[in-house]
């Protein structure tokens, strides 16, 4: 029997043979038959809902003389049941600054199809964060650095994917952390007996004493709570690096370039 296709054909499946030979449900309507428990994941052809939620981070770069902000919209699939997920689905970037429309335009519709192909997007944080700008990068407030304005947008999908549960965060094991606060008390020990020098100056009451210690203990540490004269971690780009025993150490992740 020839059948007339009066609408847009959107999908199709094969019939099998095992198809034919299962007994036909008597007439119900192919609506309900279709498979309700599938679990949808994310692919290309995954029709764009009219509407998705989403985030947007600012940017603000010593680079670029407006601020960048980035928008993130997310879809959410199998909405109220135990499969629900977040995945993004596209980004937009909007400035001020009209210099750099042409990279950026390019970046934000690439990011978007990755997002939309599904798999496992995540590797696309990694490939930003690596980007390299041939003038220098510069410091977040924090002490963060970031290598380019490409590593940040790389920086902001990361905390996205973070916050839609995509990435987890590698725990930091117990040992690590005592580790770590070990060695920080270690260093800080050893740096101590050159505050006492700075601080009998003017010091008249025993009752500031303690202030201007503390003080002086703050001086001594620069913007993200590391020692002032700490320099950049390789590992985690943070200026929490310190030489201790004539090793490279990291106050941060606990990174050590003698193992
Ligand atoms: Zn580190």
């Amino acid at each position: 029997m020839a059948i007339k296709i009066e609408k847009k054909i959107k999908g199709y499946n094969v019939v099998k043979p095992e198809d034919k030979a299962a007994p036909a449900p008597a007439p119900v309507p192919v609506k309900e038959a279709a498979p309700v428990a599938e679990v949808i994941q994310m692919h290309e052809s995954l029709e764009r809902p009219e509407t998705l939620v989403g985030s947007t981070y600012k940017i603000k770069s010593p680079l670029f003389e407006h601020a960048l902000y980035v928008t993130v919209n997310d879809i959410v699939l199998n909405a109220g049941t135990k499969h629900e997920m977040r995945r993004p689905f596209e980004l937009f970037i909007n400035s001020k600054n009209m210099d750099h429309f042409q990279w950026i335009v390019a970046l934000t519709r690439i990011l978007s199809a990755v997002f939309r192909k599904g798999g496992d997007v995540t590797f696309i944080v990694e490939e930003l964060k690596a980007v390299f700008d041939p003038r220098g990068g510069y410091f977040k407030a924090g002490g963060v650095y970031m290598p380019s304005i490409v590593a940040e947008i790389g920086a902001v999908v990361e905390q996205h994917m973070k916050s839609i549960g995509l990435i987890h965060d590698p725990e930091m094991s117990d040992a690590t952390r005592a580790l770590i606060a070990e060695k920080r008390a270690a260093y800080e020990k050893a740096a101590k007996p050159a505050v006492p020098a700075a601080v009998p100056v003017g010091a008249g009451s025993a009752g500031d004493a303690p202030a201007s210690q503390a003080a002086a203990e703050a001086a001594h540490m620069n913007a993200s709570g590391f020692p002032a004269g700490a320099t950049l971690c390789a590992k985690c780009n943070t200026q929490a690096l310190v030489l201790m025993d004539g090793c490279q150490t990291c106050l941060n992740c606990g990174y050590s370039k003698c193992g």
